[in-house]
């Protein structure tokens, strides 16, 4: 039995390597026609699965997804050799010029950063991805200055200053068919006079509709790939993905309560009878969302058991009614393989999955599966 003195995110690869071939098998067409490339979207330290454990899984990708300049280093130093995707490098490129940022594909998505590529001599050009702000309008050009852009970078790309120049749009509603629908439209019809490759599909898009997306010539996925259901409704697990992530925290101690007695702040849950509760070394600040109130079960050799009272900073505490076997040291998983879905946990606590994995702190380990887990 695995034992633990603190939580502990256990991560493993293998279940990277089969997501990422569950999406190159939705993204393969039937005919003859080239099945669009992976970008492998990594950023927020692989949304919180840790860069270096992901990359043991992430072989097969096309390329590397990352936010900053900067991560696009860390990648190199960790190994990664591949083609990287630098989605938010801002106006400063000047680490364009590293030789370590070879084969290095930026996305332009601000008009200073024409004049800041055209002042840089990097060893090899980089190749370009012009990035129209879409109806999601966090980052990206208007349709004007966007058609004046793309103009100015072929001029680029012809003085062979630039290794290439395609077309990247994020989606605002990739997981509503309608939505998608449109504003997959409304950039096609913006493009139609470029020419150029596209690059939009996220996960979401992919796994609503993999046809359409199979038209492409990059996706970008990030959170399929951990095995986690970017679709409302849906789990990962329903989807043909394998979740890479459990998160576990061992039972530190038990307590008995007679009926009537509470547990936790506030007395928010009283028992009803007599009953055993096991403390988990878990809470808010491990990342655990207090949200939850009650509604959420944790899994504890392979039943589940319900959360009561309030989750804590470093304790949340579980209904052992059902479990006279369990003691001090047991592991419980609060979310993956042997535990609740990290899409059911996201739904009781009121977010996203996304937001629950990259919301883990400092203080819980990443540990690749088979490691020796921490504080033994
Ligand atoms: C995060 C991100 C992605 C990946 O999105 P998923 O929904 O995780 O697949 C793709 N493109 C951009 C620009 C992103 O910021």
């Amino acid at each position: 039995m695995t034992e633990y003195r603190c939580g502990a995110a256990l991560i493993d690869p293998q279940a990277i390597v089969h997501n990422l071939r569950q999406l190159r098998r939705l993204l393969d067409p039937p005919g003859p026609q080239a099945a669009p490339r992976i970008w492998a979207v990594a950023k927020a330290d692989a949304y919180g699965h840790a860069l270096e454990h992901a990359l043991a899984g992430l072989g097969e990708a096309d390329g590397l997804g990352v936010l900053t300049l900067d991560d696009a280093l860390h990648s190199r130093r960790l190994g990664w050799n591949g083609p990287i995707l630098a989605m938010g490098a801002g106006s400063d490129l000047s680490a364009l010029e590293d030789p370590a940022l070879h084969s290095l594909h930026l996305i332009v998505d601000q008009p200073d950063q024409l004049a800041e590529l055209s002042r840089l001599q990097p060893l090899q050009a980089p190749y370009v991805w012009l990035r129209h702000c879409g109806e999601l309008h966090h980052a990206g050009l208007q349709a004007d200055e966007y058609r004046k852009a793309y103009h100015a970078l072929h001029a680029e790309v012809q003085a062979g200053r630039l290794a290439g120049l395609g077309h990247l749009q994020h989606y605002a509603g990739a997981e509503n068919p309608e939505q998608l629908r449109k504003e997959r439209l409304a950039f096609h019809e913006l493009i139609s006079a470029m020419p150029g490759p596209v690059c939009t599909e996220n996960s979401a898009a992919v796994l609503s509709d993999h046809v359409s997306a199979r038209a492409t010539d990059w996706v970008r996925c990030g959170i399929a790939l951990y095995g986690i259901s970017p679709l409302h409704g849906r789990t990962g697990r329903s989807l043909g993905l394998r979740p890479a992530m459990t998160f576990q925290a061992p039972i530190y101690a038990t307590q008995k309560l007679c009926g009537g007695q509470g547990v936790g702040y506030n007395g928010i849950f009283r028992a009803k009878r007599d009953m055993r509760i096991g403390l988990v070394r878990c809470g808010y600040a491990d990342g655990y969302p207090r949200g939850v109130q009650g509604r959420c079960v944790v899994g504890i050799h392979g039943r589940m058991a319900a959360i009561v009272g309030r989750v804590s900073m470093d304790t949340l505490t579980i209904d052992l009614s059902g479990h006279p076997e369990a003691v001090p040291g047991d592991v419980v998983t609060l979310w993956g393989p042997g535990g609740p879905d990290i899409e059911s946990v996201a739904g009781w606590a009121g977010t996203i999955s996304a937001h629950l994995c990259v919301g883990l702190t400092a203080r819980v380990p990443r540990i690749l599966r088979g490691q020796t887990p921490c504080g033994v």
